[in-house]
């Protein structure tokens, strides 16, 4: 196994062999994914496994992040945390696309090499929800915040849970 990350690598060969590649990439080394993060600083951890699925030469492993996006809703920044399972299946052409197995993504590879920051960059890609938001209501979030830098006693870094918050805020609103 390698510690560096090789920048290209010809996938079929690497299945063929049986090879691992496991290392990290800078975010900012990334270009499509850094126009839609709210901070590129950061990085990402790469495991990936190359094999053969009969005649298929497969993909598979980890791609883990925290990147920081922008909520559509309330505009302040929050951590999306990836830990996407890879399973791509390395095709000539996009012929191929209708043989592949449904557990299968394509991995378009028309020259010989392809660069492994594409491929981890698609993959975040793809993992970034189209409305990136909070998944709790943005109201309590901010509330929260509120709540804490008003609270001069907190040692709690962390905000609480939502529903303290809102116990807390009926409670003073009588
Ligand atoms: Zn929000």
């Amino acid at each position: 196994m390698l510690d560096r990350l090789p920048e290209l690598i010809d996938p079929v060969t690497f299945a063929e062999r049986g090879r691992e590649l496991s290392g990290t990439l800078q975010l900012s080394d990334l270009p499509r994914l850094s126009e839609v993060l709210a901070d590129n600083s950061g990085t990402v951890d790469i495991k990936l496994v190359f094999d053969m699925d009969g005649k298929i030469p497969r993909v598979s492993g980890k791609v883990v992040s925290t990147l920081w996006l922008e909520c559509r809703n309330c505009l302040q920044n929050f951590e999306w945390v990836i830990e996407s399972d890879v399973m791509l299946a390395v095709i000539p052409d996009l012929d191929q696309i209708q043989l592949l197995p449904d557990d299968y993504d394509p991995l378009l590879v028309e020259q010989e090499k392809i660069a492994i920051k594409d491929i981890i960059e698609d993959e975040l890609l793809l993992s970034i929800p189209d409305f990136p938001r909070h998944t709790i209501d943005c109201e309590s979030v901010l509330a929260n915040t509120a709540l804490i830098q008003a609270d001069d006693s907190s040692m709690e870094s962390k905000p609480d849970n939502p529903f303290a918050v809102l116990a807390k805020l009926k409670n003073t609103g009588d």
